[in-house]
C-alpha cells in the first residue's frame, strides 16, 4: 500500500473539491474562466497568467465535481458512505469551506423552499446534503424495523458565540440582544464531548419534516442578521443528527448504538485571507479567524498525527471535539467560482483544502 493510501485509511479526512457553474453576473460580463476541472482524474487546474505567461497550477483531491455535477452525484459519490458510518454508530463531520457566494450553503442545504410542494418523500433535484442524509437515515431505519430516535440541532456560531437557530421564542431586537448578552454556554459533558445548555433539540420522525426545520432556522438566521447588522458570510452554522438505534445482541442483551452527524457551512474563507483587521474590524476578523483558523491545525494536527490536537483553542473544534479524529469520518467540501474575478481566493481555498490532506 502506498503511504498515501496509508494515511487516508488512519486519518479518514477526505477532501472534494466543488466547481459551482457561471452565475449570471460573471456570463453577463464575460468573465474568463481559470478553474477547469478534470472530474475523472480527480484534478482541478487553475489557470493563471504572470507576467505574461501562462501557467497552471494543479490540485488533485480525494474527489471533483465539477460545474455540471448534480447534487445528486456529489451525495452518491462522496457522502452515501459517511452516513452509513453514523448508522453504524460512529460521529462524522461534514464541512463547506470556500469564498461567499461558491456554494456553501447549496451544497449543504440546496433550495428547500421549492420542497414543501413535493409529494411526501420525495426530494427536489436541488436538495443538499442535509436533506438527502436525512432521507438516507430515514429509508435505512425504517427498513431495519427497530426501535430508533433522530434528533437535530441547529445553531450558530458568530463570533464565537452560540445562537439557537431552532430556539421557539419569537425573534424581536429586544430578545436577539438579550440573548447575545448571554450566549448559550458550552460544557464539558464528563464523556469528552461537549454540551450547549439549553440547545432545542428537536425530534424528526419522518424526512420531510427537515425542510420546514431548514427553513426556521435560516430564517431565524436572516432576521437576527438584519437585526443585529451581522454579516451571514461571517458566521458558522453547524446542524447536528442525532440517532440512537436500539438493538438485540445474539444473546439477548439490549444495546443502544448512537452516532452523530455534523454538517457545517463554515465563514466565508475570505475572512482568514484577507484578515478584517485591516478594516477595522480587528476583534471580529480574529473571532472568525479563530475557529477557522482552529479548525486548520486540528485537521492538520490529525492527518500529521501530532500528539496534542489544539480542539480546545476554537468554539467550533470544542464542539465538534467527539466527532473529528480517532474513529470518526471527517469530509471537506471545498467551494470555488470558475471565474477569473475570484482567482486569488480561489487559490487559497485550493492552497487551505489541498494542506488538510
Ligand atoms: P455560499 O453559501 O458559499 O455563500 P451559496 O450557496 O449561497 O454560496 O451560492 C451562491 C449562489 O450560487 C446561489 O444562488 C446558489 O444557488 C448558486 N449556486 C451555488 N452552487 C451552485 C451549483 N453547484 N449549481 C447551481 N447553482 C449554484
Ligand atoms: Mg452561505
Amino acid at each position: 500500500m502506498s503511504s498515501r493510501q496509508d494515511k487516508e485509511k488512519a486519518v479518514n479526512v477526505q477532501v472534494l473539491l466543488r466547481c459551482r457553474p457561471f452565475n449570471d453576473d460573471e456570463l453577463r460580463s464575460n468573465a474568463p474562466q481559470v478553474v477547469t476541472c478534470n472530474d475523472y482524474q480527480r484534478e482541478v487546474a487553475v489557470t493563471q497568467i504572470i507576467a505574461g505567461k501562462q501557467i497552471d497550477r494543479v490540485f488533485t483531491f480525494d474527489k471533483v465535481f465539477g460545474p455540471t455535477a448534480r447534487q445528486k452525484d456529489l451525495y452518491d459519490q462522496a457522502i452515501i458512505p459517511i452516513v452509513n458510518e453514523v448508522l453504524e454508530g460512529f460521529n462524522c463531520t461534514i464541512f463547506a469551506y470556500g469564498q461567499t457566494g461558491t456554494g456553501k450553503t447549496y451544497t449543504m442545504e440546496g433550495e428547500c423552499r421549492k420542497a414543501k410542494s413535493r409529494p411526501k418523500g420525495q426530494l427536489p433535484a436541488d436538495a443538499g446534503v442535509i436533506p438527502r442524509a436525512v432521507k438516507q437515515i430515514f429509508d435505512t431505519l425504517e427498513r431495519q424495523n427497530t426501535e430508533y430516535s433522530v434528533k437535530v440541532t441547529f445553531l450558530e456560531l458568530y463570533n464565537e458565540e452560540i445562537t439557537d437557530l431552532l430556539a421557539p421564542e419569537e425573534i424581536s431586537k429586544v430578545a436577539l440582544e438579550e440573548r447575545q448578552k448571554k450566549p448559550l454556554p458550552l460544557m464539558e459533558d464528563g464523556k469528552g464531548g461537549v454540551l450547549v445548555r439549553g440547545l432545542e433539540e428537536e425530534i424528526v420522525t419522518n424526512s420531510s419534516e427537515i425542510f420546514s426545520l431548514l427553513e426556521r432556522g435560516s430564517a431565524k438566521r436572516r432576521t437576527a442578521e438584519t437585526l443585529l447588522n451581522k454579516q451571514s458570510s461571517r458566521s458558522h452554522s453547524l446542524f447536528s443528527i442525532t440517532i440512537h438505534i436500539k438493538e438485540a445482541t445474539p444473546e439477548g442483551e439490549e444495546l443502544i448504538k448512537c452516532g452523530k452527524l455534523n454538517l457545517v457551512d463554515l465563514a466565508g474563507s475570505e475572512n482568514i485571507s484577507r484578515s478584517g483587521a485591516r478594516e477595522g474590524r480587528a476583534r471580529e476578523a480574529g473571532e472568525i479567524n479563530k475557529s477557522l483558523l482552529t479548525l486548520g491545525r486540528v485537521i492538520t494536527a490529525l492527518v500529521e498525527h501530532l500528539g496534542h490536537v489544539p480542539y480546545r483553542d476554537s468554539k467550533l473544534t470544542r464542539l465538534l471535539r467527539d466527532s473529528l479524529g480517532g474513529r470518526t469520518k471527517t469530509c471537506i467540501i471545498a467551494t470555488v467560482s470558475p471565474s477569473v474575478h475570484c482567482l486569488d481566493e480561489t487559490l487559497s481555498t485550493l492552497d487551505y483544502a489541498h494542506r488538510a490532506k
